[in-house]
């Protein structure tokens, strides 16, 4: 038996002012055939937990290239062409091969090209052919359209967001498709739109009970996998939006049941899953009165959708200028992505004071550049933080204190949302004796902040990413979704004749 693997990953947020080119991809995970690391990354997990498999039982792995590249802007044409291309060479160099297991994210938009992933998979399908199986594994965060399902012989995502899962899930697609290779499958995939567009936190209730009663029924009878694609409300493509994809053995009928089953009780929740985001002075306000009646730790504001994890540049200015304008004194403000004022520091020296202009640069919607006296209170070629057991650069780093205040700043030149308070610690910053906690994440710093937190209060502040997608003029994923329509599936009228009844 020999089955190829390969990996081409990231998360295109069409709004970001920040291109994406080959340098991007390399800056942040690029491994070529047989040099991906035995610790899986996000989207890549298939590789080594398939190589594994292949040493463990005997048959043979073909390994291609893998690579991701931290979310932002639209991916130059030539760049998703030539990673697409050298993948696809080095599957035709592996033929004849049984199987095609990818780790892909599912979100990739490039010039010219609103569905990358489907572009790729239908190119694979062709080089192999109809007879041989192609199986994916996608984040959520990702857009399901028609023409990857129909290249297609099986896929799953991660069921939790913060995504924990990646690995078990990696390991769940290599086991399916290698039960299939082995004759004991025919899996069938099937689909329902929800039509609508939301966020999905699985940390918290309703989303933590139907990920948990939708993990019960995988393996319960045909039923092999189940998944939501919470769809990603940041790119703007046709087939934007919420799905539910289910893969039976051989069952299509009880698969498309169970689809439209879990996708109409995941509308009934549209408007009721994400986590509550107030705006940024109301959220200030909070977090003071939190903070005068818990004065023992810091209050944690994060910056929700300033997320680098999410495609934008993380230099927003707007919440931390605010902080500055109330006279709020203890803050920790961690990190804002400035590559430029990183090198002046760097030329200052440590100790050094002088008059900075850091933030608000990559785009309007950051807000304007803050300009401030500051002190360098740290410096670090490759600053690092922690999430879970790995470790996340941040590139050239610098510290600075707003002088006459204690007011510090981690200013980073390799752009990362925030994980964990290591990205303070380890950048000399004494968090636990500040009084609020600045971070640039949506749901990922939570794990980390929670225990070092009296409260954590989401704000919304101006940023790159589209959050009201009521809102958001959309020119290629239409309107025909909630929040644009009330009640896109007629679902409403029909639960209340059935109650009249
Ligand atoms: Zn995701």
């Amino acid at each position: 038996m020999r089955v190829f693997t390969a990996s081409l990953a990231t998360e295109t947020n069409t709004f970001s002012p920040l291109p994406t080119d080959r340098a991007a991809f390399e800056a942040a995970f690029y491994a070529g055939p047989g040099e991906h690391p035995e610790t899986p990354t996000l989207c890549s997990s298939p590789v080594p937990i398939l190589r594994q498999r292949g040493r463990d039982e005997g048959f043979t792995v073909i390994e291609g290239s893998s690579t991701w590249a931290e979310p932002a802007g639209l991916i130059k044409k030539e760049t998703f062409e030539e990673l697409r291309d050298e993948i696809l060479d080095q599957l035709r160099a592996a033929l004849p091969v049984d199987g095609v297991i990818l780790g892909l994210h599912g979100a990739m938009v490039a010039q010219g090209y609103d569905d990358c992933e489907g572009d790729f998979l239908e190119r694979v399908r062709a080089i192999v052919g109809p007879d041989v199986l192609v199986a994916a594994e996608f984040d959520p965060h990702s857009h399901l359209t028609r023409k990857r399902v129909a290249q297609l012989d099986l896929a799953a995502t991660f069921l939790e967001f913060p995504h924990t899962d990646f690995q078990e899930r990696g390991a769940h697609v290599v086991d399916l498709a290698l039960r299939t290779l082995r004759g004991e499958l025919r899996p069938v995939i099937s689909t329902f739109d929800c039509k609508m567009i939301d966020i999905y936190p699985t940390s918290q209730q309703p989303m933590r009970g139907f990920v948990d009663r939708m993990k019960l029924l995988e393996g319960q009878g045909r039923i092999l996998s189940c998944s939501v694609i919470h769809g990603f409300m940041a790119g703007d493509v046709p087939e934007m939006g919420t799905k539910i994809m289910v893969v039976t053995d051989n069952a299509p009928e009880e698969g498309a049941a169970l689809a439209r089953k879990l996708g109409e009780e995941l509308y009934a929740l549209r408007g009721k899953t994400a986590m509550p985001i107030v705006g940024y002075e109301e959220g200030i306000d909070l977090a003071l009165a939190v903070r005068e009646a818990e004065p023992s730790r810091p209050v944690t504001i994060a910056d929700t959708w300033d997320n680098p994890g999410g495609g934008c540049a993380g230099d927003g200015t707007y919440v931390l200028l605010s902080l500055i304008a109330r006279g709020i004194d203890k803050v920790a403000v961690g990190a804002i992505w400035d590559p430029v004022a990183v090198s002046f520091c760097h030329a200052a020296g440590l100790g050094a004071t002088l008059r900075l202009r850091f933030g608000g640069k990559a785009g309007a919607e950051a807000g304007p550049p803050i300009d401030a006296e500051i002190k360098v209170i740290h410096l670090a070629q490759e600053g690092h933080q922690s999430f879970r057991a790995s470790r996340v650069t941040l590139g050239r780093s610098a510290t600075v204190r707003i002088l006459g205040t204690e007011i510090d700043i981690v200013l980073i030149s390799s752009r990362t949302q925030t994980y964990e308070p290591t990205l303070f610690s380890n950048q000399g910053v004494d968090f636990a004796g500040k009084e609020i906690l600045l971070v640039k994440s949506t749901n990922h710093f939570h794990a980390g902040f929670d225990p070092v937190s009296s409260r954590i209060i989401h704000v919304d502040s101006p940023s790159s990413y589209p959050t009201k997608p009521a809102l958001t003029a959309y020119q290629k994923a239409g309107s025909d979704f909630w929040p644009k329509v009330a009640d896109p599936l007629g679902l409403d009228a029909v639960t209340a004749e059935d109650e009249e009844a």
